[in-house]
């Protein structure tokens, strides 16, 4: 794999809206949106590490470091290969990961962070609504049961948290994640684009 790829990261809590702003940043040509929650669900359910997230993911835990570094490593040489992500020319944007303290440490190697996202919002029970009603239609059986949401809410703020403290203060831009989405975005591309201005390329090149 190319290093160091040029990446944003969006950072916050489940149900804060990263996946909501990383599938319209995704449209945007020179940015490349990889969730890697979407990554897990996109594995095949009967092989052993569909099986391992499965396990992992229904109690509302974080699959283990070293197996999400190593599947998220051949997937985003999956996608060079498939040409979907030029690291010369796209801005990868990261949603869901870094997940804990050694993931961080454990991608720096293969990333150039030019800026986190913190997507911010003090009250959890409109997000908890939220990934239920997401739950419904999208497929999640990790989403459905309360229980294990408060619980991945719980290990966000273990394990989760502690991530922002991998980066320098002035790298970390604090987004409020209630409002409208337009405006999310516009706030969101105010961070993004100006960091991102001379680090990637011209997409139609
Ligand atoms: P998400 O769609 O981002 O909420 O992720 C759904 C589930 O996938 C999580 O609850 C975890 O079990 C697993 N997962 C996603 N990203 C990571 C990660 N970076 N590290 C560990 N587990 C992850």
């Amino acid at each position: 794999m190319p290093t160091p790829l040029k990446t944003v990261l969006l950072f916050g809590q489940p149900g804060v809206g990263k996946g909501t702003q990383g599938k319209i940043l995704g449209t945007v040509p020179g940015f490349v949106h990889l969730a890697t929650g979407d990554m897990f669900r996109g594995l095949d359910r009967e092989s052993e590490l569909g099986q391992e997230f499965i396990r992992y993911s229904t109690q509302g835990l974080l699959v283990p470091d070293n197996l999400t570094i190593r599947l998220w490593r051949q997937y985003v040489q999956g996608l060079i290969d498939t040409n979907q992500y030029r690291p010369d020319n796209d801005l990868l944007v990261l949603d869901g990961i870094p997940r804990s303290a050694g993931q961080a440490a454990m991608i720096d190697e293969h990333i150039d962070v030019l800026r986190v996202i913190h997507l911010t919002c003090s009250d959890i029970e409109p997000l908890i609504e939220r990934i239920k009603r997401r739950a419904i239609h999208s497929g999640r059986p990790d989403d459905a049961d309360e229980k294990v949401i408060r619980r991945r809410m719980e290990v966000y703020h273990q394990e989760t948290s502690t991530v922002l403290d991998f980066y320098d203060e002035a790298m970390v831009a604090t987004v409020d994640a209630v409002g409208l989405p337009g405006e999310i975005l516009m706030h969101i591309l105010n961070e993004i684009i100006p960091a991102a201005r001379g680090q990637v390329g011209n997409p139609f090149g």
